[in-house]
Parts: structure tokens; C-alpha cells; sequence
């Protein structure tokens, strides 16, 4: 696989990051995640203009300007021939000698690479996910998309043990999110309901959009928080994220909702967003 590293690219067993990269040794970083469909990118601008804001709010500045980045993404599809997949993009804060406080004047590092997976014929999705509850024990700034990711992996072991696919997060009763999804309800009266935003939860840009699409389709939305008892009341669930779309939970803690398949609004909202997204995709 070619990789970029830098301004360069190159084949990935050839791409060197300095030990002293902040990334490394303090999670010091941002990243996104851009799907590819058709071998084309999925919602690009709402991941670049959500990165400018993660990078503004660490007091990073941008690697390049958007043409740049645009070029580079497209420049590792091709050279890696990906037709379904994802392009990852991280910037960190460089490389220094360990110090807490922010070094000045060090050149930031930046990396991109693809990863080939299926995303629109997705088991998971066909199925439905199993989701359990695990306490919210990330920091409170989780509208920054760091490469923090330590806790979510946590998380997730902690759902894979309990034989589950994903856990829903829950904080003073409510739940967040899921490890890297948006989570949603649709309560038995028809409406989708969804955490509002806040430095809670990371704004999916995949959640904009299956919205947007929602609302089109004159389906009730309300954005507030919700818990896991209500969320066991529910017609059906689902999450979003760029790498899963729309992905209906049939599961919660062990309790199916309705008749354990994935729900009429979760599937039609998947149909619409890839339809939506692909005609958008640059
Ligand atoms: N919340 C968290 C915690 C995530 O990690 C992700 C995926 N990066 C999302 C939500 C979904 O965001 P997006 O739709 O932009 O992928």
C-alpha cells in the first residue's frame, strides 16, 4: 500500500514517524475519516471543515489548504486502486522533546492512508448490530475529533466480551454515543431521536446528512438526550458514522427491540443516505 507521509508518498513499510512525534507519545492529534464509494469521496467538505475546527480548537494550525488535501486523497484512491473503503487523515502536533507544554515552530506532522472494505453490502448492517451500555469515562471534549481513542477501544472489548458487536455510551443516565457512531432511536410514535449536540458527543458529519435526508423524507426528528430505558421502548435504533452509514441495532443489553430485525426507518434511511451521498460525491 502506498502511504503519505509529509509530502511524500511511499510504500508503507518505507514511511518513518519520529519517536518523538506528539502523536505518539500524547495522543496530541486529530484525525478524519472520508469513505469511498464508487471510488469516489463521501461528504469530503464536511470532513474538512469539521478537521479546521478540531485543528482551531487545539490551537494546531491547517497542514495545506483544502485543493492540497482534495489532491492527496484522490492521488492515494488512485494509486491504491480503492473502489469501496476509506481514506484516514491525521495531523499531529510534530515531533519534540517531551514536554507537556505545546512546543512553537515545529512543523506538524501529517498522514494519510486507505483502507479497501466493504461498506454498502455490510453484514452488520443486514443483520443489525447488538449494542450494551458502558459508562462514558471519556474526557469532556469529545467534539474534537483527537486520536485519543483509548477508552471507545475499551469500550468496544468490553461489548465484544459481553458478546455484542458495539456499546452505547452512557453518561448521568443518558447515552453519548456509540465508540465511533452517533446513536439514534425511533420511538414507537414514528420519531427519530437523536443526542443534540454539544461537547458530548462528536458531530457526526454523517449524522448531518442522514438528518438532512430524514427531514426530506418528512420524518419527525428531535434532538435531545435519551436513555437506555427509553431506548428499550423503542421501535427500532440505529447509528451512523462515515465507514458504517446508517446501521440498525436490533439489541440492547440483551433485550431485542420489536422482532430483533432491523428496523423500516434504519433501512430506509441507509438507502437514501447512499443515494443522497453518492450523487454529492467528489
Ligand atoms: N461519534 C464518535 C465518537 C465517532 O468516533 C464517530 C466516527 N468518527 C462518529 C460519532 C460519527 O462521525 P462521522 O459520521 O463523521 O463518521
Amino acid at each position: 500500500r502506498i502511504v503519505y507521509v509529509n509530502g511524500e508518498y511511499v510504500q508503507e513499510s518505507d514511511a518513518k514517524i519520529s519517536v518523538f512525534d506528539r502523536g505518539f507519545l500524547f495522543a496530541d492529534g486529530v484525525y478524519e475519516v472520508t469513505s469511498v464509494l464508487e471510488g469516489k469521496l463521501i461528504d469530503f467538505d464536511g470532513h474538512l471543515r469539521r478537521l479546521r475546527r478540531s485543528l482551531v480548537e487545539l490551537a494546531m494550525t491547517i497542514p495545506c489548504p483544502d485543493e492540497e488535501l482534495l489532491s492527496i486523497h484522490r492521488e492515494l484512491v488512485a494509486r491504491n486502486a480503492v473502489v469501496e473503503g476509506l481514506v484516514y487523515l491525521q495531523v499531529t502536533r510534530g515531533a519534540a522533546d517531551r514536554d507537556f507544554a505545546f512546543p512553537k515552530n515545529v512543523p506538524q506532522t501529517l498522514v494519510l492512508f486507505t483502507q479497501a472494505k466493504s461498506i454498502v453490502d455490510s453484514p452488520l448492517a443486514k443483520r443489525g448490530a447488538r449494542v450494551v451500555s458502558v459508562d462514558d469515562l471519556r474526557w469532556g471534549r469529545r467534539d474534537i475529533k483527537t486520536v485519543q481513542l483509548l477508552y471507545p477501544s475499551m469500550a468496544k472489548m468490553i461489548a465484544q466480551e459481553k458478546g455484542a458487536d458495539d456499546a452505547w455510551l452512557v453518561q448521568d443516565g443518558l447515552v453519548t454515543e456509540g465508540t465511533s457512531n452517533n446513536a439514534y432511536i425511533v420511538t414507537q410514535d414514528g420519531t427519530i431521536v437523536t443526542r443534540d449536540l454539544s461537547s458530548d458527543i462528536l458531530a457526526g458529519i454523517t449524522r448531518a446528512a442522514v438528518l438532512k435526508c430524514a427531514r426530506e423524507l418528512q420524518m419527525k426528528v428531535e434532538e435531545r438526550p435519551f436513555s437506555i430505558a427509553e431506548a428499550l421502548t423503542a421501535r427500532e435504533a440505529f447509528t451512523t458514522s462515515a465507514t458504517g452509514f446508517v446501521c440498525p441495532v436490533v439489541e440492547i443489553d440483551g433485550t431485542a427491540l420489536s422482532d430483533g430485525n432491523p428496523g423500516a426507518v434504519a433501512v430506509r434511511l441507509r438507502q437514501a443516505y447512499i443515494e443522497e451521498s453518492l450523487k454529492a460525491a467528489i
